[in-house]
């Protein structure tokens, strides 16, 4: 976030005027735009499909998870699956295993809720803040469930929180805020689209936020949220050869 600030600091700088006497900053590396890639609700496929692409670039990524719905600490999988399942019962989201492993590789684990409710009241955001506090991650960042949020709910957000992320599209300048704009991935939303606002927030050198959920490696398990690999793999590549340009980063 230091170097996001840090980065304003110098835009706003150059843009405004200087004393002659004064040494104009010096555009740096800092000084580019930002992707930071999220990830909701916590899908096992996160883990075993995004992760080992993101890997393969450096990249790392942001999970927000619904604490209630983490499947419990066995194996729910063999592998890479399209539909994960433990024991008898079918659970797609990912174990606290799992998530600990994400969190050592450098992945930062968020707020989403404890049960994922649309305008959750204090107990359903303290709950699962708490939760995953006591587990050892810093999870001062809240994404409001279904991307809803009123005044109310950011103002419980801002009792333990540094920052909101809702889905209403748009690039930040910044990560001061409890209405984060970000742009939401879906399985329908065109690859130059998404293409477009990479290129967008590096012509305006701002904070690009991409929203996804879930991954598949088969055509006939997409769904709105659940994005076939190929896809996710394609955005990653575009971000991957405009890296002098867009800095993938994660929150903190
Ligand atoms: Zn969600």
């Amino acid at each position: 976030m230091k170097r996001l600030l840090l980065s304003v600091t110098i835009l706003i700088s150059l843009s405004c005027s200087h004393k002659p006497t004064e040494p104009v900053p010096e555009l740096s590396t800092q000084n580019t735009a930002v992707c930071i890639l999220t990830f909701d609700d916590g899908y096992a496929s996160v883990y075993y499909l995004a992760k080992p692409l993101m890997d393969s670039l450096g990249f790392k990524g942001n999970c927000f998870v619904i604490c209630g719905q983490v499947c419990p600490d066995e194996p729910n999988s063999k592998g890479p699956t399209d539909s994960v399942r433990w024991g008898d019962k079918p659970c797609d989201k990912m174990t606290w295993h799992q998530i600990e492993s994400l969190h050592t590789d450098g992945w930062n684990i968020y707020n989403h809720g404890w049960n994922h409710l649309i305008f959750p009241d204090s107990s359903d955001i303290n709950s699962c803040y708490s939760c995953l506090k006591e587990k050892g991650f810093n999870a001062n960042v809240f994404a409001y469930p279904a991307g809803l949020y009123d005044e109310k709910t950011v103002n419980l957000v801002k009792l333990n929180h540094i920052a909101g992320r809702t889905t209403d599209p748009g690039l930040e300048d910044n990560l001061n805020s409890y209405v984060l704009r970000g742009y939401y991935v879906k399985t329908q939303t065109p690859l130059d689209t998404v293409k477009s606002w990479i290129d967008l927030a590096i012509t305006q050198r701002k904070l690009l936020i991409l929203i996804f959920h879930g991954f598949c490696t088969k055509t006939n398990k997409e769904t709105k949220n659940i994005l076939n690999l190929q896809s996710f793999k394609y955005i990653l590549q575009y971000l991957s050869e405009n890296q002098n340009l867009i800095k993938v980063e994660t929150f903190q």
